[in-house]
């Protein structure tokens, strides 16, 4: 017999089984199946290591990962914090800076509550009187200061007491 009336006769059913259980699939059916567990594993060390970076639970997040491969790092990634924590921390800081260079620099109004310099005279919004000028140096003074800090200027004889 000659290998085309080989071909001819055999069942088709039979050449498919035999491409199935063929070495070559079976590697590559073996190296997939590889791949996907350890597409899996990177994925439960990525979760567990953002959800640390980020202040989220990182046992709950890794473990979430393990028992729902794919999905669970998927949820994760949904509803994860928005930031990292560090950077959330660094933002916090900086704005108490501000806020403490704008409370050095700023104050109300005592009459209308209006947001006022550290060193003007009068407010700008209801004239009412904030600080008085020193008598030698101009600098702003509070109302009830006998004596200017900055020149040491006594304001009511004059006289320099430094
Ligand atoms: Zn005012
Ligand atoms: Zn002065």
């Amino acid at each position: 017999m000659t290998t085309a009336l080989l071909l001819q006769d055999a069942d088709p059913f039979q050449l498919i089984s035999d491409f199935l259980e063929s070495p070559l699939l079976r590697i590559s059916g073996q190296l997939l199946v590889l791949l996907v567990i350890v597409v899996w594993l990177s994925l439960v060390y990525w979760t567990y290591a953002d959800a640390k970076r980020r202040g989220a639970i990182p046992l709950l997040w890794g473990l979430v990962a393990v028992v729902f491969p794919y999905l669970g790092s998927l949820i994760y990634v949904i509803v994860r914090p928005p930031e990292f924590l560090s950077e959330s921390r660094e933002r916090e800081l900086e704005l108490a800076y501000l806020e403490g260079e704008l409370r050095s620099r700023v104050s109300l109004c005592p009459n209308c509550r209006n947001m006022v310099e550290n060193d003007f005279l009068v407010c700008p919004v209801c004239n009412w009187e904030l600080k008085k000028p020193c008598i030698n140096c101009d600098r702003p003074m509070s109302m009830e200061w006998e004596t200017c800090p900055y020149c040491g200027t006594d304001q009511r004889s004059g006289k320099k007491l430094i």
